[in-house]
């Protein structure tokens, strides 16, 4: 049985908005109800089969998009350029790992944000932080700050738009691999960076001319599967979008195909391990440099008691400087435990940092190390490194310092656009994928 959303706060829930008006709540929740799911309980269970191939070292993870989307982004633009960068992204790491890449957008659905603080003080004014564009406006004003429920059905409605254009774009021809291709090709012609990539481009484009010569042209050449996901946060959303699926009687939460629980909220006793051990969408959970491998065996029994491949992945987040050292005990008792997990790791989380102009930020030294240590403790231990998931956009922006374009601190408020945490640009998400996908052929 689902626990109710009483239930559910009566576990003291972390990182929930404190809303002045419950009736508004209560409306926006029922409203919420009985809206249409936003994605099938087939498709999450398709989900699950390609993230058991993952678990068993048989495919790879790609998962990204931004750290908050917002509800002006969504433009046919916005979604786009993200798209793209995606499957570029994901044709050369397929090449490199020659098992297929399962790809997870950050997005449609990724609106509600953790924070470190539940307050933010500027010029001596305090007002609630910012939460995301599902609880709270950006603006730094006393009413836009403050919490509005009405918010969440917004996010239904932006997050149905975005995944009605991702649905078209991938089985309408734009996911073409010959075109996805092409892009990664100007990629790779256009600009000094990307020649260091030349030699893998050239070898893609033989495999490729090769299979049209022998006359392949199977029906994945045209078009990718793609799935949504985002951090399961708000509970009155999660629940109230928590249906029974009439095919199979199960509980799934419909409002994106893959669910994660944050590092801030996945207590063994919260709210959010809580609602998330009774859905059957494959889920994660993020995995901090404070986690023992006791906390990582008890949230697998807990969220996966029946040991499912696919169901569960961990998602790492230690930080470049800590991998090595933390990593391996973790994985090791996990495993010794024959515990069934996708192992993910999110180069992120465990790097950001301030610079000295104010902006948050990340090197993208300390992203590649991050990935680099876990696909070397990985490798040491038998392990299969299953994935990465990133904060990136398609956009040129200036969030990440260095890269092959060597961006300096000085440059970050140039195109400083993240309302929360800072992505990677198009041309370092790309390196990115060219880097890894050297090490997926080492
Ligand atoms: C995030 O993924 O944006 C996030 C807040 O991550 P974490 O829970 O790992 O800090
Ligand atoms: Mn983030």
């Amino acid at each position: 049985m689902i626990p109710d959303l009483a239930a559910l706060h009566a576990r003291g829930a972390a990182q929930q908005p404190s809303y002045p008006d419950p009736a508004a709540v209560d409306r926006a929740v029922a409203r919420l109800r009985t809206a249409p799911p936003l994605v099938f309980a087939g498709e999450c269970d398709d989900l699950t089969e390609k993230i058991a191939a993952v678990t068993r070292g048989e495919a790879f993870l790609l998962q990204g998009g931004d750290c908050a989307e917002t509800f002006a982004g969504v433009t046919a633009d916005n979604v786009r350029n993200k798209l793209r960068v995606l499957l570029q992204m994901a044709v050369v790491l397929t090449y490199a790992a020659s098992v297929p890449v399962v790809k997870v957008g950050r997005l449609a659905g990724q609106y509600a944000k953790p924070r470190s603080s539940d307050d933010e003080t500027r010029d001596g004014v305090t007002l609630p932080a910012y939460r995301g564009d599902a609880v709270n406006g950006f603006e730094f004003t006393p009413e836009t700050r403050t919490p509005d429920p009405q918010r969440l059905v917004d996010v239904y409605h932006s997050s149905a738009a975005t995944l009605n254009l991702v649905r078209a774009f991938v089985t309408g021809g734009y996911a073409d691999l010959r075109q996805v291709h092409t892009w990664n090709t100007d990629f790779v012609r256009s600009s000094p960076i990307g020649q260091r990539y030349e030699q893998l481009a050239g070898e893609i484009e033989r495999a490729l001319t090769f299979m049209e010569a022998i006359g392949a042209d199977p029906d994945e050449f045209h078009r990718v599967d793609f799935h949504s996901s985002h951090e399961a946060l708000v509970l009155e959303y999660e629940h109230a979008l928590t249906r029974i699926d009439s095919r199979t009687g199960s509980p799934y939460d419909v409002s994106g195909h893959f669910v994660w629980i944050g590092e801030r909220t996945r207590q063994l006793d919260g709210a959010h391990v809580e609602l998330l051990r009774h859905i059957k969408n494959p889920i994660g959970v993020k995995l901090g440099p404070t986690t023992t491998p006791d906390d990582a065996l008890a949230l697998a029994s807990r969220l996966n008691p029946e040991n499912t491949p696919g169901r569960l992945t961990f998602i790492t987040r230690f930080g470049a400087g800590r991998i090595r050292d933390g990593l391996p005990e973790l994985v090791e008792k996990v495993t010794a435990a024959g515990v069934q997990v996708a192992w993910v790791c999110d180069p992120m989380h465990g790097n950001t940092f301030e610079a000295s102009s104010g902006y948050k930020t990340r090197r993208f030294d300390d992203v590649i190390e991050e990935v680099q240590g876990f696909f070397d403790v990985h490798h040491a231990l038998g392990t299969w490194p299953g994935g990465i998931h990133v904060e990136l956009t398609g956009d040129d922006v200036t969030e990440c310092v260095g890269g092959g374009e060597e961006l300096a601190e000085i440059d970050l408020g140039n195109r400083y656009e993240s309302v929360c945490d800072p992505r990677l640009n198009r041309v370092q998400s790309l390196e990115l994928a060219f880097l890894v996908a050297a090490m997926l052929r080492r």
